[in-house]
């Protein structure tokens, strides 16, 4: 018999930054969730606190695929169209790295993407289902600026197109998300300035006719161009997800201008409110300011995994890092401290040890000391709450207290319920948390390359028994080169790891 799903029998409440309110999650098609998170723009490698919002939202993620959703998870590689101010002026920031390196634009792409899914994989972030590009979807972009045209949504000027804040505004309300009112937005404004092609310092840039310098540039109706920025999320998030959809996140600085004009282009385009939760992460600051490429009041994680930074005082493994950041809920601002990681270190140390000491724990015919069922309604309640892992993490602590009294023998434990605790914990602690055991992971990592040198032993032994020096020589000289040294005795090869 197929069992029921875990989602029909625990309710999730999410908060809702558009209502202000935790509202019960239902999804618009039962069992699957369409999720949309707006992704890196690939100029510069990623800081602590942007993996700060993709590990919230990898929790996320991984509750809902834990409570038996089918999630599609789509996340966007921004590679075109983010400009240094927001307020449609200024270079791509691609193109400007390009230049200033003196690369090909793509070539900056390719080493930014690449570090930004090392970094997540060390964090150990599951992938999105689908990580879109916006140089990829350029067509896509083009007919929707044609369909908010002809709603009357947007207007030419000089090659670009620019969406119409004060005319959609006459029919929705531009401003929801992020409590703005548009009337004292545009009463507060400065004149635009005389060169610009906007009607009203709202509108927002939908394509941009390119300056003869600028090279990332597509054909487009209107101009040799490329789209604004908030459109490829619009685009994305629609050809992937539908044009409705269930989540919407990113962090809290991206609520307005960007989260706020998708809703418009969305609502312009297809008539109907894009998003049902919109899931904003809050900031992680250095010194209580937030963390930001463009102030450098930054740490990156590769310092962190070193301890190379005099901030730091020692190196800390990535999902130690991770530990730090999910005990606090992802709504509240989290300030980096050395001090702060290092109680996270002691407090994951104590969480890896009781699940060790677990393992060698005998069951008793009752359970005394320890309500299990209560507790793991509790650590559900904990995350049904908008994923409040602070409050989960609490409860495992309990377990923890609980495991020692058991190991003191001033506890007991009946064997069905010894089977709950152990399942639980595991399941928490590794698929919901995503946290790494490091002593098994490293163990695990040794066997692997026990195993591929004994391999390549086999492959050298084998070429050197058909006459073939050369290609055993290379087998012997490569892996000396990566610190492996082969020795050749009486009993076989053998070697050694520098
Ligand atoms: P960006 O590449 O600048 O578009 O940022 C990627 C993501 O990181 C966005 O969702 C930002 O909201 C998020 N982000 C940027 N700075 C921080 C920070 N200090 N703390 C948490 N998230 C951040
Ligand atoms: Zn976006």
């Amino acid at each position: 018999m197929a069992s029921i799903p875990l989602y029909k029998t625990q309710e999730l409440k999410i908060y809702n930054s558009i209502t202000g309110q935790k509202e019960t999650f239902t999804p618009l098609t039962e069992g699957n969730v369409g999720m949309y998170v707006c992704g890196p723009t690939v100029y510069s490698n990623v800081h602590l606190g942007n993996c700060r919002t993709f590990i919230s939202f990898d929790l996320v993620f991984r509750y809902l695929k834990h409570l038996g959703y089918k999630v599609r998870y789509v996340r966007n590689i921004t590679d075109a169209g983010h400009l240094e101010s927001d307020a449609d002026e200024g270079e791509d920031k691609v193109s400007k790295k390009a230049r200033i390196e003196q690369l090909e634009p793509m070539e900056i792409v390719q080493r930014y993407t690449l570090d930004f899914h090392n970094i997540l994989a060390k964090f150990n972030n599951i992938p999105p289902s689908i990580e879109p590009t916006a140089t990829g979807h350029i067509v896509e972009q083009i007919e929707i600026i044609k369909t908010i045209l002809d709603k009357g949504f947007a207007y030419e000027a000089n090659g670009s197109v620019y969406f119409d804040v004060k005319k959609f505004n006459e029919t929705n309300h531009y401003g929801k998300l992020s409590g703005r009112n548009i009337e004292e937005l545009i009463a507060n404004t400065r004149e635009l300035t005389a060169q610009s092609d906007k009607k009203n310092p709202q509108d927002f840039a939908l394509w941009k006719k390119a300056e003869p310098q600028h090279i990332m540039r597509w054909p487009s109706p209107w101009s040799d161009g490329f789209p604004g920025w908030h459109l490829e999320c619009t685009v994305m998030s629609t050809k992937y997800l539908g044009e409705q959809f269930d989540i919407h996140g990113g962090g809290m600085d991206l609520k307005f201008p960007h989260h706020e004009c998708e809703i418009a282009q969305g609502e312009a385009a297809t008539g109907q409110s894009p998003v049902n939760y919109w899931m904003h992460a809050n900031m992680l600051t250095l010194n209580g300011k937030k963390m930001s490429k463009s102030t450098g009041n930054i740490i990156s994680p590769a310092e962190i995994f070193s301890g190379d930074n005099s901030i730091l005082s020692k190196a800390f493994a990535p999902t130690v890092a991770r530990f730090f950041m999910l005990q606090a809920h992802y709504r509240s601002v989290l300030d980096f401290s050395s001090d702060a990681l290092e109680a996270s270190e002691k407090g994951f140390i104590r969480l890896m040890e009781a699940l060790e000491t677990l393992k060698s724990i005998k069951a008793s015919e009752v359970t005394n000391g320890f309500d299990i069922t209560k507790w793991v309604d509790n650590c559900y309640d904990a995350m049904n709450d908008d994923f409040n892992s602070p409050i989960l993490i609490a409860n495992l602590f309990e377990a923890v207290k609980f495991i020692n009294t058991l190991k003191e023998e001033k506890a007991s434990i009946s064997k069905e319920d010894l089977t709950t605790l152990t399942e639980h914990l595991n399941t928490f602690v590794f698929d919901v948390l995503g946290l790494v055991n490091l002593n098994e992971a490293s163990s695990d990592t040794s066997d692997k390359l026990s195993g591929t040198v004994e391999l390549l032993i086999k492959l050298r032994a084998e070429a050197r028994a058909n006459k073939d020096f050369a290609t055993g020589d290379k087998i012997r000289d490569e892996l000396l080169a990566l610190g492996i040294q082969l020795k050749d005795g009486r009993e076989g090869t053998t070697f050694t790891v520098n």
